[in-house]
């Protein structure tokens, strides 16, 4: 993927990412259904060396189910989503699909705690399914 841009509904905040993702996924946690107001999240994993964000970012520490935090980042105008850092993945930042510029270019390659997610979802492709968190 070369250079890609986003940011929130109200356009106070804005983001780059360089390179391509190390990771795209769809996380079905109920936490993400709970921040998004949807059935799953849209992720997308890159080095935080990789993101540069313009614009003033509220933080809400969230609690994975390794006991480790979240920091959940978003507009404070908005609301939007922006970024994710969790303490297990040190060096990695996360960004949500639905706020890039051209969502159509992600492409997830598994989903992550299928074990909550809706029943009535049905994702195409060949995308593979973990319960929770793979190891
Ligand atoms: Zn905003
Ligand atoms: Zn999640």
């Amino acid at each position: 993927m070369p250079e890609i841009s986003g940011g929130c509904l109200c356009g106070k905040v804005r983001f780059t990412a360089n390179g391509d993702p190390g990771f795209v996924g769809i996380c079905h946690c109920r936490n993400c259904q709970r921040q998004s107001g949807s059935a799953f999240a849209v992720v997308l994993g890159f080095p935080v060396a990789a993101v540069a964000v313009q614009g003033e970012l509220k933080t809400y520490t969230d609690t994975g189910d390794s006991g480790k935090s979240l920091f959940r980042r978003f507009c404070p105008e908005c609301g939007s989503s922006i970024s994710t850092e969790v303490e297990v993945m040190p060096g990695m930042i996360i960004l949500k699909a639905g706020t890039l510029d051209d969502p159509s270019t992600v492409k997830p390659m598994m989903q992550i705690y299928c074990d909550s997610a809706q029943p009535w979802v049905s994702l195409g492709g060949e995308m593979k399914c973990f319960p929770k968190m793979p190891g």
